[in-house]
């Protein structure tokens, strides 16, 4: 999924190389007290004291590294059981690694591949960036987020998409903003936060989308709306309206401009009871 650019994020450590950090301090610790082990006196008969120094020093590094390795693995089976219930089957999201960022550059916030036989491979690749956006979210109270964190949310529910067989850009992105709001309440979310992050999505990102993203088609009583609860366009969710942190949303002229478009639909909603241009009367879903 395309969401612009996608600046590396210079600060975030490298799971790679903590990885291969506490594996060879564990190796360490294991070859100072094998060799121990097999000389456990010296060359005069007298005993060897344990390298007990030696080998402590090596298992707290292998742990301290280890740790955040460990915390990245439980970060990305959480995602790959939210996708795999978006999906409808077991699926797995992969989360970067910064050398994975940097030898997989592309413009994709995530992608999923595709076989011959046109079904998706169980398999979601989430960037380095938006897996860091995504776990700054679920670590909030979910409040405020900023639209890195929106979008996070949501790449994951557009590539959940595609795990489902959904192979159109456009409509997996309708399928997707269509279930944003239940992603958001499967990372821990409440409903109302939830529906506020979905219409955030479908008022503030989506009418800024690449064009083969987006489909006249999409919207309420359109033709790929399926009517669920918690679409972004129901008079609950819009009652949820507007979202994002001020601290980002005057960062850069798309932000302005995804501002102005809210604002714009905002007030035509108040006026007219519309949503966003051409689109018709989201109200008239209320209390489904
Ligand atoms: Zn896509």
């Amino acid at each position: 999924m395309r969401t612009g650019s996608q600046a590396r994020a210079p600060g975030c450590r490298s799971i790679d190389v903590l990885r291969v950090v506490s594996l060879c301090s564990l190796v360490a610790a294991v070859l100072v007290t094998g060799r121990w082990a097999l000389h456990r006196q010296d060359t005069l008969g007298r005993p060897r004291d344990f390298p007990a120094i030696a080998v402590t020093l090596a298992l707290l590094v292998a742990a301290g590294a280890g740790f955040p390795a460990l915390r990245h693995a439980r970060f990305e089976h959480r995602l790959s059981e939210v996708a795999s219930a978006l999906a409808g089957w077991e699926v797995s999201v992969r989360c970067q690694t910064m050398s994975q960022a940097w030898t997989e550059a592309h413009s994709e916030a995530g992608y999923v591949r595709f076989g011959a036989d046109d079904r998706p491979e169980p398999l979601a690749t989430i960037t380095l960036e938006t897996c860091e956006s995504l776990r700054s979210w679920v670590g909030s109270d979910h409040t405020a987020p900023d639209r890195a964190e929106v979008i996070a949310v949501h790449v994951l529910t557009h590539e959940s998409m595609h795990l489902a067989g959904i192979r159109d850009e456009s409509v997996a992105e309708c399928a997707a903003v269509q279930r944003d709001a239940r992603t958001a309440v499967l990372l821990g979310a409440d409903p109302a936060r939830g529906r506020a992050l979905a219409t955030a999505y479908w008022t503030q990102v989506y009418p800024l989308m690449p064009t083969d993203y987006r489909s006249g088609d999409c919207g309420p009583r359109l033709r790929l709306d399926e009517k669920l609860d918690d679409a972004p366009w129901t008079a609950v969710s819009l009652a949820n309206f507007p979202i994002f942190a001020a601290r980002n949303t005057s960062r850069t002229g798309a932000l302005r401009l995804a501002s102005r478009t809210a604002r714009r639909s905002r007030r035509r909603q108040l006026s007219e009871g519309d949503h966003g241009a051409g689109r018709t009367d989201p109200t008239a879903r209320a209390g489904r």
